[in-house]
């Protein structure tokens, strides 16, 4: 069966009436708005192989002007209207979200948004942890809810060879731990998968976080961008990770907690904790994406693997109404159809946007 597939906002059919303050939007496979992914800096003081290899984010990259990044207020603008259209949760990210100066103020001006309900939202940030144990108490008290840390391996020489930061992973250990005392818990640890690279971490890594309180979570090594290179045999799937934790610790299935829960839990049946699994390649979750990616300059992406981005930023610099920002939001995702993890091997893109600049 063919599906249309609509390019741009302005090539959907029209709404018989401009959406009201407070009514939610679904998208064209009926999948509410329900989590905004802010990017706000493409720029990171790692280099990982796999999201930017320094042969392409050398010396020579061009990266954005300051002057070309939304304000702390553009952003608070575009978030407090989401929030009206159905977000719920507030992810910040990068490129590395804590090398943007200033980064708790925006925190603290996201912290004071509130739902149509009269709720916060959920307000969380995606970091590789290299600042944040200098950074943690004021991200708590800013008002951040939650933490996510990613760590690839806990040998310095591995993780030095993937994350090309000449950062020890005693620091990033250190983050976690301020992230926790800060009361940022539980602090939830990503750990991307690369068969060849450091899937001889896996089983360390669990051992590791086994009692800490922490959430390790296995992420399957995904072709986003254009840097890295992805083959699909460098992908250990989130099945084989069971098994090889399986194999050493007995885990036992947890039920998810909500619709859209992306990450598939699995718990040490000796009490000690649980890990989860993003299958985003061996079980793709499209079928329950209700997430919207704010660039670091403005553009609006509907899916990872999106080659085309819709400007707001030009909208919020021309002195835009709300209602025109919320038609704009709503247009934005009423005609999406995304759902490329599910066709992967049959969607051929050559110009995806790059991991860096959009965050995961
Ligand atoms: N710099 C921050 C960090 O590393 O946590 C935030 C941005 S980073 C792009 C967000 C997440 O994307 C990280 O957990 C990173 O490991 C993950 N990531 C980057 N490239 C990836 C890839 N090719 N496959 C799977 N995950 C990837
Ligand atoms: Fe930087 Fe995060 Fe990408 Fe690594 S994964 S290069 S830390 S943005
Ligand atoms: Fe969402 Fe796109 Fe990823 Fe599917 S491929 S889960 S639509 S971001």
């Amino acid at each position: 069966m063919s599906s249309v597939i609509f390019h741009r906002p302005e090539d959907a059919p029209r709404r018989a009436a401009p959406l009201k303050p407070g009514e939610a939007v679904s998208d064209t496979r009926g999948r509410p708005l329900r989590d905004l992914r802010i990017s706000v800096t493409d720029r990171c003081n790692f280099r990982c192989v796999y999201c930017m290899p320094r042969e392409v984010f050398g010396k020579d990259h061009v990266f954005l002007p300051h002057s070309a990044l939304l304000t702390f207020e553009e952003i608070t603008r575009v978030a407090r209207i989401a929030l009206t259209q159905g977000v719920r949760k507030i992810r910040l990210t990068g490129g590395e979200p804590l090398v943007r100066k200033g980064i708790e103020k925006l925190v603290e001006m996201l912290a004071q948004l509130r739902t149509p309900e009269g709720k916060p939202p959920e307000l969380t940030l995606t970091t590789n942890g290299s600042l944040l144990a200098r950074k943690a108490r004021a991200l708590a008290d800013a008002g951040l809810t939650r933490i996510t840390v990613s760590l690839d391996a806990l040998d310095d020489a591995l993780f030095d060879r993937m994350s090309d930061s000449a950062i020890p992973v005693a620091t990033i250990l250190a983050g976690i731990e301020a992230a926790a005392q800060a009361g940022l818990k539980p602090v939830k640890v990503n750990m991307v998968v690369r068969r060849g690279m450091n899937d001889q971490e896996i089983v360390p890594m669990a051992r590791h976080f086994r009692h800490s309180g922490h959430i390790l979570r296995f992420i399957e090594y995904m072709d986003v961008g254009n840097s890295n290179g992805w083959r699909m045999d460098e992908v250990v799937t989130g099945a084989e990770i069971v098994r090889r934790i399986g194999s050493e610790f007995a885990l036992r299935p947890v039920q998810p907690q909500y619709r859209g829960e992306v990450a598939a839990r699995w718990a040490y049946a000796d009490g000690a904790g649980e890990i989860g699994l993003i299958t985003s390649v061996s079980q793709p979750f499209c079928g329950n994406c209700t997430r919207l990616r704010l660039s670091p300059e403005g553009q609006l992406f509907t899916c990872l693997f999106a080659e085309q981005g819709h400007d707001i930023r030009a909208l919020l610099r021309s002195g835009a109404t709300d209602q025109a920002l919320t038609d704009r939001l709503a247009g934005v995702w009423l005609v999406r159809g995304d759902h490329y993890s599910e066709l992967r091997g049959s969607a051929h893109r050559d110009h995806k946007i790059e991991m860096s600049y959009i965050g995961g």
